[in-house]
């Protein structure tokens, strides 16, 4: 009680004291129970615009003399949440850590649209596993559930509208916070509901099962960064991909099964219909690090895909990182040489990765401290593949993980410590050996390259 009652004292003397009535000015302030850190960051988009310091009772202010209106991030870390602020919001927010979203409040200016962002965030969370049940439901059923879902968060949305006279932008992020998560289930519901039926093709819909796409707008700025937005424009590019493959693509049998094709095809499509630079950046760089890293894809195939990404979208801001991903991937083919990369034996000596491999055959094996199942996992695994598959060394490589503990971690699985090295930089290992995913290995033949894209499971 007492609290609550700071809270709103804490929101009076902002609102009535420091600031005056019509100005531009934004402030937000809080209170954080339980901080994890020591900071409240404020983004724009992907920059960061601001930060605060938690004081000694854990509340922090920004004061913001000029914003471009719209949406923020901010961020305590490791926790990420949105907020719309509009010149003159005066907002207080309270939240613990141990319940972040669930705790979390707005009060103030501007209190109407972030509590409801909010409120619908959290709502499609708990809406998931119910409508997951619906893909099993043919399409005018699940059409007309979640026209219905839709249907009470438009209700709840004209109350707030009413009750705070929401600005034309507050509007839109707020009918975006409906809209956009139910447009994804429509998008997903054809493969879901083949998958679920165990049917052989995409079922028919009907018409106007997709009504919203007549007025589906590619190039929001202002959704940009709005992750529901964002997740949506990448669902709907797949579905129309993969409709427009099988109505005009060759053979499309044989195409559908080609991940190269199906990308290639992407790309094309997100070209023609995505012009907003940022958004457009972000799309092409989602379906690059998609295909180069999950697909695993043949050297030739790689060559191909990164020659159309770049004749497409060679100005992208992410440029550099995609290129970086391509030439790690590209450097660890069959027949390479491993790459150097310096380690730490048990007992502290540095030792590169040719030297271990020298010799013998060696299976890679990655872990980190940080993950305690999965290190579980592995150790059982590496000890039973150890057993049946002599001809190989298995030896593991540690990341993220302080000295002591790593030994320590090692002792108490009985690992053999000639075969156990550390890294002390995550960055280069990740970004040389493609440390994706965390059941990889990488199989060597005295140095060379066998195969650096296996799976301690499904390789053996
Ligand atoms: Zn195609």
């Amino acid at each position: 009680m007492i609290r609550i009652l700071f809270f709103f004292l804490l929101l009076s003397a902002i609102s009535c004291s420091t600031r005056e009535k019509g100005s531009p000015q934004v402030y937000f302030a809080g209170e954080i129970v339980n901080p994890t850190s020591n900071f409240v960051v404020l983004y724009k988009d992907d920059i960061e615009i601001d930060s605060a310091k938690l004081d000694a009772n854990n509340r922090f202010v920004f004061l913001l003399d000029t914003i471009d209106e719209g949406l923020y991030n901010f961020k305590h870390s490791p926790e990420l949440q949105y907020i719309f602020l509009e010149k003159g919001d005066s907002l207080v927010i309270r939240l613990n850590t141990t319940d972040f979203d669930e705790s979390l409040v707005f009060a103030g200016e501007g209190e109407g649209v972030n509590n409801f962002l909010l409120e619908m965030f959290l709502t499609s969370e708990e809406e998931e596993s119910v409508i997951y049940a619906f893909y099993e439901d043919d399409p005018e059923e699940f059409s007309r559930k979640i026209d219905s879902l839709r249907e009470n968060k438009m209700s709840l949305l004209l109350e707030v509208d009413s009750q705070y006279g929401l600005s034309d932008n507050a509007r839109e992020i707020a009918q975006a916070s409906i809209d956009y998560n139910y447009f994804i289930y429509k998008e997903l519901y054809p493969f879901y509901h083949k998958k679920r039926k165990g049917m052989e093709e995409v079922p028919d819909l009907p018409s106007g099962f997709y009504a919203y796409r007549g007025q589906l707008d590619m190039n929001n700025k202002h959704l940009t960064y709005f992750r529901p937005y964002y997740k949506f424009i990448n669902y709907h590019l797949g579905n129309l991909t993969y409709m427009q493959c099988m109505k005009d693509c060759d053979s499309h049998d044989q195409r559908l099964e080609s991940y190269l094709h199906f990308n290639k095809h992407k790309l094309g499509l997100i070209d023609s219909l995505i012009t907003e630079k940022a958004l457009r950046d972000n799309v092409f760089r989602h379906v690059a690090i998609d295909y180069l890293l999950k697909v695993q894809d043949k050297e030739a195939n790689n060559i191909e895909f990164i020659e159309t990404f770049h004749k497409l979208s060679g100005n992208n801001r992410h440029i550099k990182e995609i290129d970086n991903l391509y030439q790690g991937i590209m450097n660890i083919q069959p027949n390479r040489p491993l790459p150097d990369i310096e380690l730490t034996t048990v007992d502290g000596r540095n030792v590169g990765l040719k030297e271990i491999a020298k010799g013998r055959n060696v299976v890679f094996y990655f872990w980190s401290g940080t993950q305690k199942g999965h290190f579980d996992n592995i150790a059982n695994r590496v000890a039973e593949l150890s057993d049946e598959k002599k001809e190989y060394s298995f030896v593991g490589i540690n990341f993220n993980t302080d000295e002591a503990r790593w030994k320590a971690l090692i002792e108490s699985k009985g690992l053999d410590k000639d075969l156990q090295f550390r890294s002390d930089d995550y960055e280069h290992l990740t970004s040389t050996l493609i440390l994706y995913p965390m059941n990889k290995a990488i199989i060597t033949k005295d140095t060379l390259i066998v195969n650096a894209f296996a799976n301690l499971y499904a390789s053996f």
